[in-house]
């Protein structure tokens, strides 16, 4: 494979570190869902449980079971709402379950005798509104599973909408969390947790209050959510830990008037030398980067001409009297061989933030956009300085 994910580890745990600094005296859970946003789960869940962190959450069982099956054994938490059905492999993997709603906390009751105990988190919606009981309906909700045998409630927690930008709202969502703790007096589970890596990030303070727990996910990988995120991730220290890479597998110079891939979308101003990359939108490089991205190839930023295919991406070098054999300009794209690596994003390519910019969408979503073929390496060299 010539497309290839580097993935640092040294940056995980360094980052993980900061974040515990941060977050302290509240711990944190380390949010591995999605394959740990594309950077391998069990790779990271190891690392994590190494650096100290005693509790991990997924998106769905299915992500649960494979990091089981890894041998991971701290406490997991499913954010995904359960259906009945899977609430026997919760009860055998001792997975924490979202209880959300009446009708799952009836399932969890009725699960818990069957199939044994089971370990509740429960979400409240405190403006999100994706899950949870409205902040009314949790006293009767807590006495309910307090109540039945083989339930316990571990925690109560909510999820905020705008903790990586329009930080009004979330500060409503905090107030009101806060609230429904302080009225719920002893009723209240000891862990509560509210804070997402935004809000740890933006909000560290005030989230400190109502959380015993913070679940940082994008931030572990430096990753970004936001442009309102990005410089304070940056000031924190925290380090991006993929870089996405390819090869060039051709050049070719096209004349004036000449155009570059499907539709032709793109057309040469005038002669240029163009380099074609083997990666594409299989690959998990968004479409949208179609005449928006940029490359690096030998240190310097190439534009993407044209559509980004299926399996290639073509890249607009410039003028090709720079490219002119016994050319005077080594670092120019005169320079560039087939063969050469050319950079999606990290070191010696444009940002993260910069690509999922270019592509209308956020950084996340290009890493856990990878597809399966795309070759992943980790390094897990010690964590460099703050
Ligand atoms: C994904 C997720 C998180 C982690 O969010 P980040 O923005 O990546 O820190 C936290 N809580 C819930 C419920 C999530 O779904």
């Amino acid at each position: 494979m010539v497309i290839r994910a580097d993935i640092d580890l040294g940056a995980i745990r360094h980052n993980a570190r900061t974040l515990a600094r941060l977050a302290a005296p509240a711990a944190l859970l380390g949010v591995v869902k999605a394959d740990a946003y594309g950077h391998g789960a069990e790779q990271v869940a190891n690392v994590l449980v190494e650096e100290g962190v005693q509790q991990l959450a997924v998106a769905t069982v299915g992500e649960a079971v494979q990091l089981r099956e890894a041998g991971v054994t701290v406490p997991i938490l499913v954010f995904a709402a359960p259906l009945a059905e899977s609430l026997a492999a919760y009860a055998r993997l001792e997975l924490g379950v979202t209880v959300s709603s009446p009708e799952v906390a009836e399932a969890v009751v009725e699960a818990a005798r069957v199939h044994g105990p089971l370990a509740c988190h429960v979400k409240v919606d405190t403006g999100m509104h994706r899950l949870g009981f409205s902040p009314e309906a949790v006293p009767e909700a807590l006495r309910y599973l307090a109540e039945a045998p083989g339930v316990s409630v571990d925690a109560l927690w909510t999820h905020l909408a705008t903790a990586d930008g329009d930080l009004d709202y979330a500060r409503e969502q905090l107030r009101a969390f806060s609230a429904l703790v302080d009225r719920l007096g002893p009723l209240a589970p000891l862990t509560v947790h509210v804070a997402n890596g935004p809000a740890l990030i933006r909000l560290t303070h005030e989230v400190a209050r109502p959380s015993t727990l913070i679940r940082a996910g994008g931030v572990l990988y430096g990753l970004s959510s936001s442009g309102d995120l990005a410089p304070e991730a940056d000031a924190a220290g925290l380090k991006p830990a993929m870089r996405l890479s390819t090869r060039v597998v051709h050049l070719q110079t096209v004349e004036a008037g000449e155009s570059v891939s499907y539709g032709r979308a793109w057309v040469a101003p005038e002669a240029r030398r163009i380099a074609t990359l083997a990666a594409g939108y299989a690959d998990g490089v968004p479409r949208a980067l179609s005449s928006s991205g940029h490359v690096g190839i030998g240190g310097r930023l190439y534009p993407i001409a044209g559509r980004v295919c299926m399996d290639m991406l073509m890249v607009d070098l410039g003028p090709p009297q720079a490219s002119a054999p016994g050319t005077e300009r080594p670092h120019g794209s005169g320079a560039i061989r087939v063969g050469d690596e050319a950079v999606l994003f990290g070191p010696g390519g444009p940002d993260i933030l910069r690509q999922a910019d270019a592509a209308g969408t956020i950084s996340y979503d290009l890493t856990c956009g990878l597809a399966p073929r795309v070759a992943r390496t980790w390094r897990d060299g010690a964590p460099g300085g703050p």
